[in-house]
């Protein structure tokens, strides 16, 4: 059986065709429309793909559990999107609709970086961070289908402020545009750039950086106690060979450092294509 999988970005929406074993076998991708033209996008997208029987959509924000948008932070408009109950309706296939992170978790995990772990964490350090976690192999949704929205931790009180409307939340201190703050507003390629080439002050801000980072990452080792913990986002590809840095400062931020096995951080390995690739086999899963 095939499955489609579409994963609606803030510009771009991917979708693929997936065989049982998680291969893509096809894809199409579309610029990013208004809320309002979401759910005709996704029926065109559908049926260019020539799916079978399902369809699985990764959205980022607040998912209800039967598929509908509560709220998306970065697409305009988007307030009780119908999605789900729409498009099985208008395609009369099964339609299930998960927050993108966690969908993206979900294909790391069955085809990815996380294949054949237990317990893990997905951490996608982008513009903002996004998560996912499985834990005693079942992926978590919590009551409301809202679990693993790790970004939005508050890892500082009173700090810096957060579109979700809090403040000192982790993915403005640990995310791509964290890096631009931290740098005093130097682009974080460039900061990268120069670190990679022995800069001090440039290896002095990605030092502080993997702080940040690592904080949280202990936090969730705290609370999940992962075998694994996959990185995916634009962040680590940036740290190429000198992940060591990160794990330094993972290791130190650990409580009981030196008593305990410590979760390996390995990178994502499905790229911009976890997403769709997760939704897909989701709801493989979800619907049998
Ligand atoms: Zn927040």
């Amino acid at each position: 059986m095939k499955h489609v999988g579409i994963d609606v970005g803030g510009t771009k929406c991917l979708g693929v065709i997936v065989d049982s074993f998680g291969q893509v076998v096809h894809e199409v991708r579309y610029p990013t429309p208004h809320a309002s033209e979401l759910i005709d996008l996704l029926e065109k997208m559908f049926r260019e793909l020539e799916g079978e029987t399902t369809l699985g959509v990764g959205v980022p924000g607040l998912i209800t559990a039967d598929g509908v948008i509560k709220a998306s932070p970065n697409m305009k408009g988007a307030h009780n999107i119908a999605v789900g109950p729409e498009l099985r309706e208008r395609l009369g296939i099964a339609v299930h609709v998960e927050n993108d992170a966690t969908v993206a978790a979900f294909g790391e995990w069955k085809s990815g970086a996380a294949m054949g772990a237990r317990d893990a964490v997905m951490v996608t350090l982008g513009t903002g961070i996004g998560g996912g976690i499985v834990m005693g192999g079942q992926l978590q949704r919590g009551a409301n289908g809202f679990a693993g929205e790790i970004g939005h931790m508050v890892i500082e009180r009173d700090g810096v402020e957060c579109p979700c409307g809090r403040r000192g939340c982790w993915e403005r201190y640990a995310s791509g545009s964290a890096l631009k703050m931290l740098s005093g507003g130097v682009d974080g390629k460039e900061v990268f750039e120069k670190f990679h080439a022995g800069d001090a002050e440039a290896t002095a801000v990605v030092n502080t950086f993997a702080s940040w980072i690592a904080e949280g990452l202990a936090s969730l080792t705290n609370i999940c106690d992962p075998e694994v913990i996959v990185i995916g986002g634009g962040v680590i590809e940036s740290f190429a060979t000198r992940i060591d840095v990160l794990e330094e400062k993972f290791s130190q931020s650990l409580y009981s450092s030196a008593m305990r096995p410590h979760p390996r951080l390995v990178p994502a390995s499905l790229g911009e294509k976890a997403g769709a690739i997760g939704a897909a086999l989701l709801v493989g899963e979800v619907v049998g």
